[in-house]
Formats: C-alpha cells, structure tokens, sequence
C-alpha cells in the first residue's frame, strides 16, 4: 500500500513521534506497523481466568507505539503505569510478520513469518476486569505506553517454525509462570488464518500469541526475566 505522506513536497503541519522499531539479533531493525494479541490460548491460563473449552480464538490490539524494545544482553526499563494497583506479566512467543496477505490459509502461514521474539503482554489487570464485568473494551487494562516489552527479533531462516519448547518467566528468580508453545490452543498457523481473515495482515505486524498459566502481579523493583527455548531471553525491570 502506497504510503500518502512519502511525497518530500508535502509539508506536515506538525511532528509525530518516529516509527518504532524493534532490534534484530542480527543488529537490523524491524518496523512495526501494528501489534495483535491473542487472549486465553493457553488452556490452564484460560481456566485461571474463569473458562474452559476451545474458544474461537479473540484478539484485541495494542497501538504500535506501546513496544518496550529491549536489546540483546540489556535490561529494560519500565515505568510502573498509573491508574493500575495490579500490573500483570504475561509471557508471550511474538511472532512477526514478514508478508503481508488477507485470507492466509493456516498452511501457507509460514511463508508470511519473518522471525520471533520473547514478549510481554504487561496488563492493567484489575482495569481489565473492571472493563470485563461491565462489557466494555479491554484497551484501558492492555493497551498503554510500554505495555508490549520485546526482545530482539531472530528471523525465522535461522530459528526454523518454532512449534515446541519451553516458555517461561520469573520475577527476581523465583518461578511464576511455565509452559510450552506445543500447548497453544491456537497455533501460530491457525492464528494467522483467523487474524488474516479479519484484517489485512501488513509487513511489520506482531502478534503476542498468548500467555501459559501462572500471570501475576510485579512491584517497583522487581524484575522480570521471560525465556523461550532458542530465542533467549527478555529482562526488565519495573520502576
Ligand atoms: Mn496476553
């Protein structure tokens, strides 16, 4: 799609912040045009949130500019966020997109992966529930500055698909929460089926795949450190 705004003859009456970017293993950048997040698709997560059973997947968005990239080997930093008395960690495989496309079949999908990374799907738990028990939208609990932290982008022509291995986080050491990407109830292909069917999948695009069991809350000081089997692993710090 032809970017309106390329044209240096046109003025812009004012600035906006620059397009983010996330790291990749390689020391590249990767542009981010929109972040997609699936909820429940673990199934014990999903019972510690209240359901059971195979869901059609859902998803809701956080705007692109909420990434917290953190770079190989650094420690992020990030601000506890106001109006919150519970912010969640939830550990997340994050898959980018390398190729566009509507209406991917789920066994093309990996055509259109370009890499992965460890993310975090940091939420205003107790505004999400808030949001929920009054049918509202869920953006206020999940979509906020800093809220999408990341690590460095490994593509895909080095990890191969990844389909199996541990995910997993701990706050200051201690074990919260385990699991393995096998135990996705919606895997990556049928994920980009569903998402592909709903809008137009765009170069840049992430998708937070969803979190295994064991979200819980993080103070001031603490920190997080999230792994996945070959991709490393993503530290931050809450200040
Ligand atoms: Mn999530």
């Amino acid at each position: 799609m032809p970017n309106a705004f390329e044209s240096p003859a046109m003025s812009l009456v004012l600035t906006t912040p620059a397009p983010t970017l996330v790291p990749v293993a390689d020391g590249r950048s990767f542009p981010v045009h929109r972040i997609y997040c699936v909820g429940r698709n673990y199934v014990e997560h999903a019972v510690e949130m209240g359901h059971t059973g195979r869901e059609p997947p859902f998803f809701f968005l956080k705007p692109a500019d909420t990434v917290l990239p953190v770079p190989q080997g650094q420690t992020g930093e990030m601000d506890y966020p106001s109006l919150t008395q519970e912010l969640h960690h939830e550990i997340e495989l994050v898959v980018a997109i390398g190729r566009g496309g509507r209406d991917v079949r789920s066994a093309d999908a990996a055509g259109h992966i370009w890499g992965y990374a460890v993310g975090l799907d940091m939420t205003r738990r107790d505004l999400q529930a808030d949001m929920k028990k009054q049918g509202r939208p869920w953006c206020i609990g999940k979509a906020f500055e800093q809220s999408a932290p990341i690590g460095p982008i490994h593509p895909i022509a080095s990890t191969g698909q990844l389909l199996k291995g541990e995910i997993g986080l701990s706050v200051n050491d201690k074990p919260r929460q385990k699991g393995d990407l096998s135990q996705l109830i919606w895997s990556v292909n049928e994920i980009i089926e569903h998402l592909s069917a709903a809008w137009l999948l765009q170069p840049g695009d992430l998708i937070y795949t969803g979190t295994p069991a064991g979200v819980g809350a993080v103070q001031r000081g603490d920190v997080m450190e999230g792994r996945i089997a070959g991709l490393g692993s993503l530290r931050v710090a809450v200040r």
